[in-house]
């Protein structure tokens, strides 16, 4: 007997090519074979054939290895919903882009650039949504209220984006990599802190406690601008939260580099300090 139908639906959804947003909204014209880490993404990550991710479970702890693309992608999706998602590939890439200009060409980026955080949020969220789909994350279940939002839902009260503040530097490579916090009893999925080209962010489904403090361990809450300083120069990035916390979150470099990525050396400002 299968242990509470999650591996039936796992084996299900990658057997039959099933679209994992099929009853949210129309499914139309066939499966397609979907990247579920957004091939606009992976390319850019990437020589053209391979991507730096770490976190996968099946990766050795804290290791970054470069995956094949092909092996990235899997039947997940209906072409109707494949399209619909695809706004949230256009603003991860665009928020990639400039994270990689912010550091290599500072002089050609704008003071401010603007990317609409909440698609991106959103964007995470699909990318764990396929994860899941592919039985990588949460025994292949993906819960209603995750697929809810990815058809355009509000986020539940405490879910959603947080970037981290004041808890030392920003350790990440120049690839994507995951780090899951699971409830050690459900196993279900209620944090990833998700790396992405140089910028940390914990996606949050419920916070432990739901508390005001337990929000503040995750860092600030869908801010409206995260500062990348660099004496004399101040590079924003203006993420669009309208209904957000207003706060801004600020990067300081704090070293030069002969290797890699800039904003390696980026360590977040603490007010308070
Ligand atoms: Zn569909």
């Amino acid at each position: 007997m299968m242990p509470g139908g999650l591996e039936h639906e796992r084996n299900y959804s990658m057997a039959s090519g099933k679209c994992y947003l099929e009853g949210y909204g129309s499914c139309a014209g066939g499966i397609s074979r979907e990247h579920y880490i957004s091939r606009n993404i992976l390319e850019f990550g990437s020589t053209g054939k391979a991507v730096k991710i770490g976190g996968l479970p099946w990766q050795p702890p804290s290791t970054m290895q470069a995956i094949g693309l092909s092996s990235l992608a899997a039947p997940i999706l209906c072409q109707h919903h494949n399209k619909s998602l695809k706004p949230m590939d256009t603003q991860a890439g665009r928020l990639m882009r400039v994270l990689n200009s912010i550091d290599k060409v500072p002089a050609k980026v704008s003071a401010i650039t603007y990317v609409h955080g909440p698609t991106f949020e959103r964007w995470m969220l699909k990318v764990f949504c396929g994860l899941a789909a592919c039985g990588h994350f949460n025994n292949g279940f993906i819960p209603r209220e995750w697929k809810e939002i990815l058809v355009g839902g509000a986020w539940p009260a405490f879910w959603g984006a947080y970037f981290p503040l004041g808890f030392g530097p920003v350790t990440v490579s120049d690839g994507l990599s995951f780090e899951t916090k699971v409830h050690p009893e459900t196993r279900e999925i209620k944090a990833v802190k998700f790396y992405f080209f140089g910028l940390h962010v914990n996606l949050c489904f419920g916070i432990p406690g739901g508390d005001y403090s337990g929000q503040m361990r995750w860092g600030i809450r869908q801010p409206r601008r995260i500062n990348f300083l660099n004496e004399p120069q101040c590079k924003t990035i203006d993420l669009m939260w309208a209904g957000g916390s207003g706060e801004e979150v600020t990067y300081v470099r704090t070293g030069s580099t002969n290797s890699g990525p800039d904003y390696l050396k980026y360590f977040p400002y603490d007010d308070s300090a």
